[in-house]
């Protein structure tokens, strides 16, 4: 329940991935040490996108300061789609690259789809492949996209046991929504996955116990749509207009912050809550793949 002084506690998202990205760089010292090379992640990035920019550079230090390799290639905007294939098929037998990540959006003009099949499953570290796709929704052990990853282990950090409890995942995007539905069924939550054709969403969210926001539309979800005590979980990441005189305007997530803190049990902000998890886990998933490829068993508890 919510403290009447204080408002719901903060799911520090921050705090949570930097503890995983200490234990992450152990486990890479470690693989290291055993396998003669470190874990390796190649980011590949077609053209200027400003937003893409700044992940692909993120991601690149975060490898590096967790003890693992990052091969970046950066490619013009009218790079072929035969020539991107090409690059990716290099990087598939490439035994110093144990994940492959392509930013998106691509270029206009380049089929995302095909690229991402393109990618060898095993080093499909972003989880969007179909197959990775299919062995998370059959139970398989498979990668899963780093978002939902992430928000399951700060639901799980909070909460513990999810059995029985209901869960409203609010988008059904293949990198988010679906994939976060799946894993809370897989906890044996009670799932509905609510989307831009639902009716009645505000009477449908106060009927859950966890709430999962992925929408990309600011402050969308109301203090009044949460069921009192509830853990919410907000994805989107969203700036408004610069105030006057401003250069940037305020970053925000899909729910009201203020308003769902007053109300809820916990509740993650923007910035430092989901966002810093995605990276961790892309690190995570990356170091599993380096395991599997250089045919060791992953490290437990990651
Ligand atoms: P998307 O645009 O692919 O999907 C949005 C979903 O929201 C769709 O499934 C749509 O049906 C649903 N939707 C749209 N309008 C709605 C409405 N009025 N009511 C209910 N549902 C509605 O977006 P995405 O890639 O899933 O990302 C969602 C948000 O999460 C974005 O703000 C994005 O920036 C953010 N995001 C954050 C991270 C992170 O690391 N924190 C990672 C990925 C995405």
């Amino acid at each position: 329940m919510a403290d009447v002084e204080t408002g719901a506690a903060i799911i520090d998202g921050k705090a949570f991935a930097e503890g995983l990205r200490a234990r992450i760089g152990v486990a890479a010292a470690n693989f290291a040490h055993q396998a003669g090379r470190r874990p390796g992640l190649a980011v590949v990035l077609v053209g200027e996108d400003p937003a893409s920019q700044v992940y692909v550079g993120a991601k690149g230090k975060a490898c590096e300061a967790a003890g693992m390799a990052s091969f970046e290639h950066r490619l013009p905007a009218d790079t072929s789609e035969a020539a991107l294939l090409s690059l990716v098929e290099r990087l598939n037998h490439d035994d110093a690259v144990d994940g492959i990540l392509v930013q998106m959006p691509l270029p206009a003009g380049l089929d995302e789809q095909a690229i991402i099949a393109a990618i060898n499953p095993d080093k499909d570290v972003d989880g969007f492949h179909v197959i990775n796709a299919g062995r998370l929704s059959v139970g398989q052990e498979g990668f899963v996209p780093c978002t939902p990853l992430g928000c399951m282990m700060l639901l799980k950090d909070r909460l513990g046991d999810l059995s029985g409890l209901d869960a409203v995942v609010i988008g059904r995007s293949n990198i988010v929504g679906k994939p976060m539905a799946q894993l809370l069924v897989d906890a044996n939550a009670t799932v509905t996955i609510a989307h831009s054709r639902t009716r009645n969403l505000p009477e449908i969210v106060r009927r859950a116990d966890i709430v999962i926001a992925a929408v990309g539309r600011p402050e969308m979800v109301r203090g009044d749509w949460i069921k009192p005590g509830a853990t919410v979980i907000d994805v989107g990441i969203n700036r408004l207009p610069p105030a006057d005189g401003a250069t940037k305007g305020r970053l925000v997530g899909d729910v009201a912050f203020a308003e769902a803190r007053a109300v809820a049990g916990a509740i993650t902000p923007v910035p430092g809550g989901v966002g810093p998890m995605t990276i961790a886990v892309l690190l995570r998933n990356t170091l599993v793949a380096a395991h599997h490829h250089a045919g060791m068993d992953a490290p437990e508890g990651l």
